[in-house]
């Protein structure tokens, strides 16, 4: 049976810079200049006060557990070799949330509130994915 591929980022030009700052072992958010809102996933205007006046600041990669679930079975077919693993909710202490997965620990020991910080996952050339391991 062939190998299925894991499916890649879909990019266009203002999530680029999230991307990049992965790339570079960064994790990166959005900030509305004009009202402070904190902003993930990325947009163009600022979903608190609709201005355009948005910039790209380094989070701190440390945040806490808000929802997981572990997959044992059932996985979509590029995901099979990975099972058990951990789809998560993660708050980051900025206030935004990521869906991300949780690595480096057992599946069983995930919980919610648990913290967490940002690791680095490098899929091909252009792309690193966020993950989160314990704190
Ligand atoms: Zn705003």
């Amino acid at each position: 049976m062939a190998k299925v591929e894991k499916p890649i980022p879909e990019t266009n030009t203002w999530t680029e810079p999230f991307w990049d700052a992965t790339r570079e072992g960064k994790l990166v958010i959005q900030k509305c200049v004009d009202c402070d809102q904190k902003i993930f996933y990325p947009r163009l205007i600022c979903p608190s006060c609709f201005s355009q006046n948005i910039e790209w600041i380094e989070a701190s990669g440390k945040g806490t557990v808000y929802t997981y679930t572990v997959v044992v079975n059932n996985a979509p077919s590029a995901f099979l070799d990975d099972m058990p693993y951990v789809v998560a909710v993660v708050r980051l202490d900025e206030g935004v949330q990521m869906l991300s997965n949780i690595v480096e620990c057992d599946p069983a020991s995930v919980h919610c509130d648990m913290p967490v910080k940002v690791a680095f996952k490098s899929i091909n050339d252009e792309y690193t994915l966020p993950v989160f391991k314990p704190l």
